[in-house]
């Protein structure tokens, strides 16, 4: 069965229950500024799953496009891509467990109006309680009506993650969930106890391919307080895993949704799979964004979209890969029968993508001599988007070993700091704190630790006035700054910018904070807490915030004035764009 088949079967199925088809959203979501891609089917559809009425009924259906890349550095293993697509279907205040449950198993084993999986090649799991609600006994119990009860599985806490259960946050709807896992080697499994069952979907040899949201409670502070009025399903799958399992595979990409790519990619000089698979994936979404509006830029939507196409040209040169070859990756892609849109805006579609390749190119060029000079690996990574491979090859070409264990430690470090930076939110809120303004503001501690860099360590700030339109940043410096210096100190505040840093915050014994080097004005006491911003590596100053979370999202920085203000002090004036 193709992959267009299984996106007919699956609406069908649910028209014929009752549903109606909705269209996808954009991959841009519409109203909703605190993501930038749609990630899940339901997320276009919050509003009605949280009590507003949906013009179209109680029962939707939609395939909906969809862009994660959190896990982009797990691309090119069995299942994981940055595009995909969510097959969903949703009860608002309608049918729940009973025929949510019933439809699932219909919809995957029927062989005449579903997918025609196997049953015996089915594994169930369901919410197994905790602090917050009791197990889900009712969906065990619907669950033995179509499955064997030694392949129905209660999961609780296991020191990773908690299985089973949904919530958008600390207020709202939520409630457990039951999920379906399917076998995908080639012997098959068989009964498996909960621990074998557990180590086979850790080696990924069970795959997820649906899953049932119950919403039945509500959250406030974090804690469920009750049931809700308005019980919501809300069901969803990977177009990409299910067709997996359909078409008989083991990793998404030998089926029909990839296999073209592939096939195009495969007669190049060093076929290494993993890059192979990493191309198709990334120029496929990057297709896709493109075709939703998105351009190549240094901020938000745009800089996701130049990061993958950067990466895959960077593993199209690990291959051997002629530039062509990736402009024949987007054609057939582009070919693609389900996406009329695609299809139409083709050639402009491939233009985008081969203008900011060739672009790339020349940057890359430039990164190329900083490896054969002996730059990190590590800042050759986040600088330029250099995988450690890519980098060893090249130094290993030079003679030079490279210390894997080194770099990895530093990812490590960069993405814990990541993390760290996108948990906190900035405590005193953003009120009166314009998206400009701190934007600026965040971009004062890169030009304040640049100029530190380019004229010395004697330079520190006076002053600084932030607009929504311009930063102005007074320093202590005896001279005018030459053409060169202004120019280094714009590269490198720009670099910090590509480099995506993140902006993290800790609140230290002032003692403690001028050991580790935090510049800015200690006026405190000593004994006295003091909050020192951190970005990267780059910058550890003493500050109150707000600061944006990334570098990455500040755009292009341009000093445009630099003059005197009295003996002593240089005053700069500066834009982002
Ligand atoms: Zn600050």
């Amino acid at each position: 069965m193709q992959s267009e088949e299984i996106r007919k079967r699956f609406l069908s199925f649910f028209e014929k229950r009752g549903h109606i088809v909705i269209p996808s959203a954009s991959l841009v979501p519409e109203n909703d500024s605190s993501v930038l891609f749609n990630t899940a089917g339901m997320q276009p559809l919050v509003p009605y799953l949280m009590g507003y009425p949906h013009p179209q009924g109680k029962r939707l259906v939609n395939v909906q496009k969809c862009v994660r890349t959190q896990d982009i550095e797990e691309v090119g293993d069995k299942t994981h891509d940055t595009f995909f697509e969510m097959l969903g279907n949703w009860s608002l205040g309608d049918y729940f467990k009973d025929d949510a449950i019933k439809w699932s198993f219909e919809l995957l084993t029927s062989k005449e109006e579903g997918f025609g999986l196997d049953p015996n090649r089915l594994y169930i799991t369901v919410f197994g309680g905790n602090d917050d609600a009791p197990k889900d006994q009712e969906s065990f119990d619907i669950w033995k009506k179509y499955m064997p009860e030694n392949r129905i599985y209660f999961l609780t806490w296991n020191g990773k993650k908690e299985p089973n259960w949904w919530d958008a946050g600390e207020n709202g709807p939520c409630g457990p969930d039951t999920e379906m896992f399917y076998d995908t080697t080639p012997e098959g499994l068989g009964d498996m106890t909960k621990e074998e069952y557990l180590a086979a979907d850790d080696r990924q040899d069970v795959v997820e391919i649906w899953n049932d949201v119950f919403m039945e409670y509500e959250k406030r502070d974090g804690k469920v307080v009750g049931k809700l009025q308005q019980k919501n399903v809300d069901t969803g799958s990977g177009l990409e895993r299910i067709t997996m399992a359909i078409q008989g595979k083991d990793n998404i990409f030998d089926t029909d949704l990839f296999s073209s790519a592939i096939k195009v990619l495969s007669n190049v000089p060093s076929p290494d799979i993993r890059s192979l698979r990493i191309i198709a994936d990334h120029i496929r979404t990057s297709v896709f964004m493109i075709a939703d509006g998105v351009v190549p830029s240094n901020t938000d939507r745009g800089y996701v979209l130049r990061r993958l196409l950067r990466r895959a040209y960077v593993h199209a040169r690990k291959v051997d890969a002629e530039t062509e070859t990736l402009n024949t990756v987007a054609e057939v892609i582009i070919e693609n029968p389900s996406y009329k849109g695609l299809y139409n805006f083709g050639q402009e579609t491939r233009s985008v993508v081969m203008n900011e390749i060739e672009k790339f190119k020349i940057t890359l060029e430039s990164g190329l001599k900083q490896v054969e000079k002996g730059a990190d690996p590590f800042t050759l990574f986040t600088s330029y988007g250099f995988p450690f491979e890519l980098t060893e090859e090249i130094a290993n070409e030079k003679g030079v070993v490279l210390d894997r264990t080194k770099f990895e430690q530093e990812m490590k470090r960069h993405q814990e700091l990541s993390r760290a930076g996108g948990q906190k939110k900035f405590k005193g809120g953003l009120a009166g704190h314009g998206e400009m303004e701190v934007k600026y503001h965040t971009a004062t501690h890169l030009l304040h630790g640049a100029l530190r860099e380019v004229l010395g360590k004697e330079v520190f700030q006076k002053g600084s006035n932030i607009t929504s339109e311009r930063l102005r940043f007074d320093f202590s410096f005896t001279r005018k700054m030459t053409e060169e210096e202004r120019s280094k100190v714009e590269e490198l505040v720009n670099e910090k910018i590509r480099e995506s840093l993140p902006v993290t915050y800790q609140d230290l014994p002032l003692e403690e904070a001028q050991k580790l080097g935090a510049i800015g004005l200690f006026e405190e006491k000593y004994g006295d807490k003091v909050r020192v911003y951190r970005i990267g590596d780059f910058s550890l100053e003493l500050c109150g915030g707000p600061h944006v979370e990334s570098t990455g999202v500040l755009g292009k920085f341009k000093i445009v004035k630099e003059e005197a203000v009295s003996t002593g002090v240089r005053r700069i004036k500066a834009v982002l764009e």
